[in-house]
């Protein structure tokens, strides 16, 4: 099978790389910044309380090597998928430079090869036009079935359901603090998961289900 992750407040929860931008900010402009970023109710917030240019704080949250650790039901997840020698990707939105860091600090190396790795800078389009899908589907000899996990029903699954693939969301804000709060009941059909999980966990049975119904 092969089994392809969104990123963020997928596998780890984004505002721990926001948290990560907070502390790089404070390091370069001073430690007394951080407690306003730390209580700010957003990041816009937060940037706007240290009376910096917009431009400098933006590139630095952007730009800095980020202080991430995959969470422990994530590690545990993706060890156990490439053990029992499921294929696995990765398509996320967003900034080369910025996924790349996060990829890194994360470890994700060790268990996604780099040509299906996918990154919305790099392959010119967003996930919604399908391409990044279809690249994955082009690089996989196996042939699927494809499975995509994501978080965000505004933009996640619109193209993996279209092609056919299994798509699996989050009931409710996969972290408990995620940036997008969205419930897939609030969406059109094309745009919600087939299958919604509590947390990444329950991705493991699922797997050995489809596994035995597909053989
Ligand atoms: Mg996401």
């Amino acid at each position: 099978m092969v089994i392809v992750f969104d990123l963020d407040d997928t596998l780890y929860p984004e505002m721990e790389f926001v948290r990560s931008a907070y502390r790089a900010i404070a390091r370069r402009y001073g430690r007394g910044l951080l407690l306003a970023m730390f209580s700010a109710a957003n990041p816009r917030e937060a940037f706007d309380s240290t009376g910096l240019p917009a431009a400098e704080v933006i590139g630095l949250y952007r730009n800095h090597v980020p202080d991430i650790r995959l969470p422990w039901m994530s590690l545990y997840v993706l060890s156990r998928l490439a053990r029992a020698g499921h294929t696995l990707g990765l398509v996320t939105d967003g900034r080369s430079v910025t996924q790349r860091h996060k990829i890194e600090a994360l470890g994700l190396a060790r268990f996604i090869s780099p040509d299906l790795i996918m990154i919305s800078e790099e392959v010119g389009e967003e996930k919604t036009s399908g391409r990044a899908f279809r690249s994955i589907m082009n690089r996989t000899e196996d042939g699927g079935p494809y499975v995509y996990v994501g978080d965000n029903p505004a933009k996640d699954f619109i193209a993996p359901n279209r092609l056919g693939w299994t798509t699996i969301g989050f009931r409710r804000g996969g972290n408990g603090e995620n940036i997008t709060q969205a419930d897939p009941a609030d969406f059109p059909e094309e745009n919600r998961p087939l299958i919604e999980i509590e947390n990444l966990g329950e991705l493991l049975g699922l797997v050995d289900f489809c596994e035995l119904i597909n053989e």
